[in-house]
């Protein structure tokens, strides 16, 4: 993929760079280097006061980077600037927390027979970072602000159609203060991932996208003894119970599946409703379904913008037809508008069987699969009938049946008549072939820690 911002509004490239030369990206990992050495010596509080002037930027320069982000993949500007407010409140929450995430954490000295014992967090050294496009500040900012707070730099190797977002993270870095080489942008292709994470200097890696991509960073990986963070692809369940408020659930379905114009992993895919609702809920999430307002995503009335690529969009289109062509049945949208732009409408499509692609395979836009189920049992089997365990959510009123999708449901995260979202307090990630490691919280902070085991006789 050339490294360039391209209109998915309109198809057009408006910027190209030309990638990191060999020598460019050794300089670069050395003052990722050398700022380690740095970084690892200063206080939390320093870290935590230039984490926070980071945030300040953020809030001032709001609008601006989010028609950015909005220019190079298409989300709405309204998704876009709220984006940069989640990244300014991760930020202000690490800067608040790191002291306490990072303390000495204390051990029972006398069953060690010691007479202290304790587990220290300490940093590791320059992380790489290899991110998605599809929140190119979030995913970016989720890992950035721990790491950095812990005293870790950050290497970050952008998706390649979001540089101008990329670069712009360096330069936040930089100017709330953080040494130079803290964070760096590397404008290079998935090609160079090897190179990068075959390098001594270089520590770990996190990577959020797609499973391919997993896999080969992980082998790498593996090779090198790195430690690696993977925050894969999910075909997230959406179950529901008689019991659930409908309407509500239908709704909340709605901006479940369609957030981000349906290019969210933790977007909600595969709808599993009892039969007893099932009428109801498929009439009322049809509707709303296709009461939003496709258009360009700087619009204040845009609810759904473009796919961010055009082989983003030909792919969805054909997962839609392949299920079409199988019998099965699209109760709303499954078009692929002709036109200027890589358009997708919100789709609902029902009458799946194993045999369709949308079955097992993530669908990364804005379609659901609806399935009717006879019981919780049914609804459970089909909900972790993928490979994949990222998130899920489960509308039911009744408190036993809120426990059992607790404990039954096999993902990295479970909501109970609310949708699966990210918060900077709470630990993300997934189980199965949705990664592993954990983001955010503590647990996020820790994944990029030496947990150093202290003994002192
Ligand atoms: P992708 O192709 O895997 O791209 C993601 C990043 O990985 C990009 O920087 C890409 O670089 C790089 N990359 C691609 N192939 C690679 C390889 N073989 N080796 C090393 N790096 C490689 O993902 P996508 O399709 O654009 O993004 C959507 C996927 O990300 C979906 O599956 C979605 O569910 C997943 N995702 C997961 C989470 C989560 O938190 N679990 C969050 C968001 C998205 P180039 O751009 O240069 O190709």
């Amino acid at each position: 993929m050339p490294i360039a911002t391209t209109n998915p509004v309109t198809g057009q490239v408006l910027k190209t760079y030309e990638p990191m030369s060999d020598e460019q990206l050794d300089g670069a990992i050395d003052r990722a280097d050398l700022a380690y050495q740095q970084l690892r010596g200063t206080t939390i509080d320093q870290r935590g006061s230039w984490l926070n002037a980071a945030a300040d930027l953020l809030e001032a320069e709001r609008d601006e980077i989010a028609r950015l982000m909005t220019t190079e993949m298409g989300k709405t500007y309204a998704a876009a600037k709220a984006e940069v407010t989640k990244c300014a409140a991760a930020c202000r929450f690490y800067a608040t927390h790191a002291a306490e995430f990072l303390a000495d954490q204390p051990a029972d000295a006398q069953a060690v027979s010691a007479t202290r014992a304790f587990v220290r967090y300490q940093p590791i050294g320059p992380v790489l970072a290899v991110m998605p496009w599809n929140f190119p500040l979030w995913q970016v900012l989720r890992f950035a602000a721990p790491a950095l707070m812990a005293g870790n730099t950050g290497l970050l190797k952008h998706a390649s159609n979001v540089p101008q977002t990329a670069l712009l993270l360096e330069d936040v870095f930089r100017r709330a203060g953080f040494p130079e080489g803290a964070f760096t942008t590397l404008l290079v292709g998935s090609e160079a991932v090897e190179k990068i994470l075959g390098d001594p200097r270089v520590r770990a890696a996190t990577l959020t996208g797609s499973e391919v991509a997993g896999r080969s960073i992980a082998q790498i990986a593996g090779r090198e003894l790195k430690k690696t963070v993977l925050e894969l692809g999910g075909s997230d369940p959406f179950v529901v119970m008689p019991s659930a408020d409908v309407e509500l659930a239908a709704e909340v379905a709605t901006t479940a599946r369609c957030q981000n114009n349906g290019q969210s992993c933790i977007a909600a895919k595969r709808f599993i409703v009892h039969a007893d609702v099932y009428d109801a809920f498929a009439e009322a999430f049809a509707h709303r379904m296709s009461a939003l307002r496709i258009g360009d995503p700087m619009q204040d009335d845009t609810d759904v913008g473009p796919l961010a690529t055009e082989r983003g969009r030909d792919e969805v289109d054909a997962q839609v037809r392949d299920a079409v062509d199988k019998g099965a049945t699209v109760l709303c949208g499954g078009e692929k508008p002709v036109g200027e732009g890589w358009f997708y409408p919100p789709t609902v499509v029902t009458d799946l069987d194993p045999g369709m692609r949308m079955w097992a395979e993530e669908v990364f836009g804005p379609v659901a699969g609806l399935y009717r189920v006879s019981s919780y049992d049914e609804a459970i089997e089909l909900a972790n009938g993928t490979a994949y365990g990222l998130g899920s959510n489960a509308w039911t009123r009744d408190p036993r049946e809120q426990e059992r999708f607790a404990t039954d449901l096999e993902a990295g995260a479970v909501f109970v008549n609310g949708m699966t979202t990210s918060y900077p307090e709470l630990p993300f990630g997934g189980v199965r072939n949705s990664g592993y490691g954990r983001e955010l919280a503590a647990q996020g902070m820790h994944e990029f820690c030496n947990t150093k085991t202290v003994w002192i006789g």
